[in-house]
This record gives structure tokens, sequence and C-alpha cells, in this order.
């Protein structure tokens, strides 16, 4: 992996790294969520963290939990205790399998405190390090103990996604010029099968007039299923912010450097709200799900 974007990383210690989410999320198939680090150094221009709710809490830069591990061990422990198992989802507001994972180890260490407290885990990924960590995923998925809702829908506690927003290299390189290519997603996605895992993509944000196209989409759907993908996930663009470095802020900049013929239409979707119109909602979710059904793969992971 070419890594384009130096990481800078300060370590911090936090007094938590385990949430509880109010409700379970069907969807994203989780009822906790941890993030080993705090910012995201493949830097996608359209990151929804920067500018939104879900950033307000991040430190600015790159920052690692470096005490992520004892505190998760004190969290688990009473959750197993109260018999609280439920999926814990990596990759909500960072990469797990950042760059700076390869020497510090915090996700493969708190995994092997998940896999101790026997919990089930969905990760979603962008990145080939995961590889180095699917000895754990493996006995996790075969220990995990699985809240009752899916207990009649699989019997393994491990489900590995992929993020993209393109399966094409050049938009991919304007717009996430940080993360491994689609190409390495691909087949990081292939090998994760190939292992015996149940593997799928999300397709997160599509880009309006990008790659939210019939063409495109069709394109996308035939990639991640030959590379084995069980199912795919989409949803819509939002954008955050009108600071400098907010998602919102940095999407029109490169839009204008990049394709200024398409400002103005995707301004007009937007109107002045962070998600695009409820009408273009609706096109795409209609589009996505019959391209679905022609390439006979699920959209939704279960
Ligand atoms: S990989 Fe995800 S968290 Fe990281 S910059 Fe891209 S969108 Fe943000």
């Amino acid at each position: 992996m070419v890594l384009k974007v130096r990481e800078l990383v300060q370590k911090i210690k936090v007094k938590s790294v385990l949430n509880k989410q109010k409700y379970a999320d069907d969807w994203f198939l989780s009822n906790y969520s941890i993030n080993p680090y705090s910012g995201c150094s493949f830097n996608c221009v359209y990151c929804y963290t920067r500018g939104s709710k879900y950033g307000e809490h991040q430190v600015p830069g790159l920052a690692a939990k470096i005490n992520a591990p004892e505190v998760l061990v004190k969290q688990l422990k009473t959750r197993a205790r109260k018999r609280e198992y439920g999926f814990i989802a990596f990759g909500s507001a960072t990469d797990p399998y950042l760059q700076v994972e390869k020497d510090l180890k915090i996700t493969r260490e708190l995994l092997m405190i998940i896999l101790r407290f026997h919990f089930p885990v969905h990760l979603l990924t962008r990145s080939p390090l995961i590889l180095r960590d699917l000895d754990i995923l493996k006995k996790i998925g075969e220990k995990a103990i699985l809240p009752d809702e899916f207990k009649d829908k699989t019997d393994t506690g491990v489900v590995l996604s992929f993020s993209f927003s393109t399966t094409d290299e050049h938009l991919a390189n304007i717009f996430e010029p940080g993360a491994p290519s689609p190409k390495e997603r691909l087949e990081t996605m292939k090998q994760c099968k190939d292992a015996g895992f149940i593997v799928g993509a999300i397709f997160m944000p599509l880009l309006p007039f990008l790659s939210d196209s019939e063409e495109h989409l069709d394109k996308m759907i035939q990639d991640v299923k030959l590379n084995g993908a069980d199912f795919v996930m989409a949803s819509g663009l939002t954008l955050f912010g009108e600071g400098p470095n907010d998602c919102k802020t940095r999407y029109y900049e490169v839009l204008e450097e990049h394709f200024p013929e398409l400002v103005f239409q995707t301004k007009a979707i937007f109107r002045n709200s962070f998600a695009p119109s409820r009408k273009y909602q609706e096109e795409l979710h209609e589009r996505f799900v019959r391209l679905c059904q022609k390439y006979q793969i699920r959209n939704k992971i279960y």
C-alpha cells in the first residue's frame, strides 16, 4: 500500500472507548461502537466527521487512544457480567486500520480483548492491513455470543465490510487522497471471503453525478460481486459545516477544481440542507435496489 499522506499522530488517554448506541442499528449491525483513533488520515474530501456532530469530540489532527485496551477490559467486563452481548462496530468515525496501526497495534489489542469477552464484531475498513488480524477475527467469529435477534440469521460473530464511494481509480484518487485504492480494497475483500468470512461493500457515500448513475452503480456492484461480496449497501452524500476544513467546504472546492460543471446541479439537490433532496434520495434508492436484484445480491447484511 502506498502511503499518500504522512501520519503525524499524538497519543491521548481516554475515559471511555466503548460507546453504547441508544438504539441497536439494524442497518449497520451495531449495539456498540469503538474508534481506536481520533481523526482519520485517509483524508476523504467528503468525510462526514468534519463539520458534523460525529466529529465534535475529536481532537485536532490524528490521535491514538493509547490506553484504549485497558479501558475496554473494564467496560466489557461490566457488559459481559450483565450479559449485554451485542455487535461492536469498528469504523464509524475513523478507519481502524490506518497506516499508524501497523506499529501501534491498538485495533489488534482491542480485538483480542473482544475475543476474551465473546462479543461479536462488525468491522468496516478500506485497508489491506485487516489481513494481519484475520487470525483473531476468525476466533471471534467462532466464540462470539450472538444477541438473540441474530441467532436464527447467522452462526458467526464477525462481518467484514469495505467502503467505497466509487471503484473508479481516478475518481477515488481525487476524493480519497490518503486511502488505499479501490483495487486494493477489492482484492482485500476477496481474500477475506476466501478465508471464510461474511464480507460486504458499503457504498458510502455515492457522489452525486459522479458515482451515482445507473452505469456507474452497475459497474460498482459487478466489481464487488466479482470480489466475493455477500451484500452491498448504499447511501447518498451528506455535507456538513461552513469552516475551511469542514466537508461541505472541501467538497465544493474539489468539485470546482476538477468538475466545475457539476457545482450548480450538486448545490441544487442540496439546497440549504446537509442531505440531498428527498426526490434524489428516493431515485437513488430505487436504482440501487433494482441493480441489486439484477445481480442477485443482498442490499442489507442479513
Ligand atoms: S475513511 Fe471514513 S473516517 Fe476516514 S476520512 Fe474517509 S470517510 Fe472519514
